[in-house]
């Protein structure tokens, strides 16, 4: 149970069992000295998280005081806070290295993880065009094959919640060796609970042993030995992202009746001939498409940017919202058959993808399911 409303229940029955004792007085009269507004604000007024600020009876919840009542329509046991993580732009990820043994965990592997988790912030901050942000603080996670049933990223992020919080949206898991499993890099996805993205929803929290913060497990088969920290990074991104994307319309086609068409043939990136509005095109696949003389487009290969998300994926993240972001504007859709003859064939718009999918809303209660996806990379950006 969510320990705000724990609290809240505890306090509760305290007070209804008439057990406010002496020594709970003195308790809130230290609590007091420590912070002037314990147990003062009154319902509807604003708190702080976590500081005890509400009156008995009463609990924070979105930096305002609440009944417990309220609270819990808002869904049990983790799930209370999907409409305040609907538009989070705030994450925190864990960086784990599994082995197979001690003597893999190398001091040039550990410092070339620390390079890949130090970089991947600034990463995210550019992709995201810093309206959402990342704290990798936490420090390198090991665990070795020893201490595992199998490799599966369940089983290492259960065996990594038996000594570490469960504080984290993402775990990004590196393997010493290629070897150490035939997983390829990919996305474990624990929860889905935002509608309007084209995925259905889903929760195996207590499969991966969180109780509903984690959203998905990153595995990073070769990350350690690709040429640069940065294209380490930009594989994060890319994997990390498909927790909203791309999953909205269909795959590419000419038939009228398919409405979006932004898809790849494996309708889990977007088309190339979706135009990206940077020069190095953008993760998951959209081109920068430059004109031919004749009509036709080829794709830009200058790229001197850092890797961008592109609008629609912003928007799918809940970044670019209606107050920050014009939804009628529209981004070609070309039909790159042909790839350096590519011809104009549409234009789709953000308010387009809501025609098809529906509004981006969150739900509170998705109950535990047991089956989930896991995104495999098999294009580079
Ligand atoms: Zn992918």
């Amino acid at each position: 149970m969510n320990s705000k409303i724990l609290t809240a229940l505890v306090v509760i029955l305290m007070l209804s069992l008439g057990c406010v004792n002496s020594a709970q007085e003195t308790a809130e009269t230290q609590s007091r000295e420590q912070n002037p507004l314990f147990h003062t604000v009154p319902e509807g007024s604003a708190c702080v998280d976590a500081r005890g600020d509400c009156l008995p009876g009463l609990t924070c919840v979105n930096a305002v005081c609440q009944k417990p009542d309220n609270v819990q329509t808002a869904g049990p046991i983790g799930t209370s806070s999907n409409q305040e993580r609907c538009r989070q732009n705030q994450f925190k990820m864990a960086f784990v290295l599994v082995a197979d043994n001690n003597q893999q965990i190398t001091p040039e592997r550990m410092q070339r993880l620390q390079a890949i988790k130090d970089v991947f912030p600034e990463t995210f901050s550019a992709a995201t065009f810093n309206l959402a942000s990342v704290d990798t603080a936490y420090p390198i996670v090991t665990i070795t094959g020893d201490q595992l049933d199998d490799r599966a990223p369940e089983t290492i992020a259960k065996k990594f919640y038996e000594s570490n919080p469960d504080d984290f949206d993402f775990i990004s898991i590196f393997p010493a060796a290629p070897e150490f499993s035939n997983l390829a890099t990919s996305n474990s996805q624990v929860q889905s609970f935002i509608q309007g993205l084209g995925k259905s929803l889903f929760n195996r929290s207590s499969q991966f042993g969180s109780s509903g913060k984690l959203l998905s497990v990153g595995y990073y088969r070769d990350s350690l030995s690709v040429p640069t920290t940065e294209s380490s990074a930009v594989q994060i991104l890319h994997e990390a992202g498909h927790q909203w994307c791309c999953y909205v319309g269909e795959r590419f086609s000419t038939d009228p009746a398919v409405q979006l068409g932004i898809l790849d043939d494996i309708e889990i990136h977007f088309y190339s001939g979706l135009s990206s509005p940077y020069s190095c095109g953008a993760i998951y696949g959209p081109s920068y498409w430059m004109p031919n003389a004749d009509g036709t487009y080829n794709q830009s290969k200058e790229c001197a940017e850092s890797r961008k998300y592109h609008p629609f994926t912003l928007y799918l993240m809940g970044l670019y919202t209606r107050e920050n972001y014009d939804f009628d504007k529209k981004f070609q859709l070309l039909n790159a058959t042909y790839n350096d003859q590519a011809v104009p064939f549409k234009e789709i718009s953000i308010n387009d993808i809501i025609a098809v999918e529906g509004e981006r809303t969150c739900v509170n209660v998705v109950p535990e399911t047991s089956v989930g996806p896991t995104v495999s990379t098999f294009i580079a950006d």
